[in-house]
């Protein structure tokens, strides 16, 4: 491949910030999980910031505090990726899946009004592809009806909807460090809320039900999931670059739109909020994806499909084998492609990757 999905911007900063970890020998939270919980409250303006191991754990721990009883339901969109769900259940949750939006890809009001039963406590929108997704017609519904909002931002690290950071719209966000998200710590996610009841709940889960390291009394029932100073130290750096990455990938996706939009057989991602966004991936659809990818690979350009909905994924149609066709995830699935979009890409990488995309369709 000459042309990977991800290409993590890891180099001197972050050996330099390791490498301070060491000299000092501190290697749990301290000091640059510290650093690192100031910069994303900067960044998110959350009151609460709580580091985790990753953004499937943040899921899990976040909706672990919403305390769920048997039964009870949470409303979670079919196209996203598996961790949301599966984080769901493992917190006790059924999941209910509904559709989205055709155009942003999040979270559809009017699927989940259909979804709403006596048992629904939480709904679950997902930032998909890093995009300046406004909520409110999400936020209003479940305002209305009483239901948690927790926000899966994995993927929307330093985008904003009307001035709030996607994660801090509903009840509480989680966000991913993953090697291929937008900045990364190899592993890592982060839990953001405002409500100070969920925080409390969250701190406890998190470190071994009590409130603080050193103290052998524990009163509530609480897990290990804390991260070493290590990740930290590589989220600080990541972070420092973030307003870097962001301009240079909306700079990318807006060069591959332009490239691309000549081409009659496919459908181009809105421009509309590109300045506001910190794309995750750049997309297209097409009936022919699947051949397009394959002619892409055999150039040395890596693809990726759309997400597998959830609805139809074995593992949740043997557990809830009731499931409603949900046509907008599904046709995502089948017509969607990622490009590359990452900060090592130069412009002409683009426009050599768009030559084949084009020459493809000619
Ligand atoms: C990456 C991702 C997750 C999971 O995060 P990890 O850090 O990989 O565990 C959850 N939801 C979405 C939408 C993601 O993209």
């Amino acid at each position: 491949m000459k042309y990977f999905q991800v290409d993590p911007q890891v180099g001197n900063d972050e050996y330099e910030i390791l490498k301070d970890c060491f000299d000092k020998r501190w290697l749990t939270e301290g000091p640059k999980t510290a650093l690192l919980l100031s910069k994303l409250q900067e960044i998110t303006s959350a009151e609460f910031v709580f580091p985790v191991p990753n953004g499937t754990l943040a899921l899990y721990v976040a909706l672990l505090a919403l305390n769920p009883e048997p039964g009870d339901e949470i409303i979670i969109p079919s196209f996203t990726f598996y961790a949301s769900a599966s984080a769901a259940v493992f917190a006790g949750f059924k999941p209910v899946f509904c559709d989205v939006d055709p155009i942003t890809f999040t979270i559809d009001p009017v699927s989940i009004e259909k979804k709403i039963s006596k048992k629904t406590k939480a709904v679950m929108p997902v930032n998909i592809y890093g995009r300046a997704v406004t909520l409110n017609r999400v936020i209003d519904l479940c305002r209305r009806k009483g239901l948690k909002i927790i926000e899966d931002s994995a993927q929307a690290v330093g985008v904003y909807i009307n001035n709030a950071h996607s994660g801090t719209l509903g009840d509480v966000g989680t966000l991913s460090f993953f090697a291929d998200k937008t900045v990364t710590m190899g592993e890592g996610g982060a839990i953001i809320t405002n409500d100070h009841e969920l925080a409390s709940r969250i701190k406890l889960l998190r470190n071994q039900g009590r409130e603080n390291s050193g103290t052998f009394i524990h009163p509530s029932l609480g897990m290990n999931f804390r991260i070493t100073d290590l990740q930290a130290a590589v989220g600080v750096a990541q972070l420092q670059k973030l307003p870097d990455i962001r301009s240079r990938k909306q700079k990318l996706f807006k060069l591959y739109h332009d490239h691309l939009s000549n081409i009659r057989d496919i459908i181009l991602p809105t421009l509309n909020t590109i300045d506001n966004d910190v794309p995750f991936r750049f997309y297209l659809q097409s009936e022919e994806s699947n051949e397009l990818s394959k002619y892409l690979a055999d150039r040395g350009v890596q693809t990726r499909s759309f997400f597998y909905p959830m609805h139809l994924q074995p593992v949740f149609t043997k557990m809830y084998p009731e499931q409603d066709s949900l046509p907008v995830s599904e046709y995502l699935f089948r017509t969607g492609l990622c490009l590359p979009l990452h900060t090592s890409l130069s412009d002409t990488d683009v426009s050599d990757i768009c030559n084949h995309v084009k020459s493809y369709f000619s």
